[in-house]
């Protein structure tokens, strides 16, 4: 089950690729040069590896919800 929600702002999305540098298993670098989450319902698991790279995204534009409280984490 998903206990939390990505969202990817890809409009401000410069295309630097650390997501997909710190957290392989769910970013990638699209032919457009932009990256996209492979998912964005993620597990408890997969949280850390996510928030690493909304944590590295020079310009914030990933961000992690919490599904239940629909609390913005970052
Ligand atoms: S870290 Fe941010 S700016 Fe860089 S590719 Fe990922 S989403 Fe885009």
């Amino acid at each position: 089950m998903a206990n939390y929600k990505i969202q990817h702002d890809r409009e401000g999305c410069i295309g630097c690729g650390a997501c997909a540098a710190v957290c392989p298993d769910n970013w990638d670098l699209k032919p457009d040069g932009k990256s996209a989450p492979k998912k964005v319902d993620i597990s408890e698991d997969e949280f850390e590896c996510n928030n690493n790279a909304a944590t590295g995204c020079p310009v914030n534009v990933i961000h992690i919800i919490d599904v239940k409280t629909k609390k913005k984490i970052i």
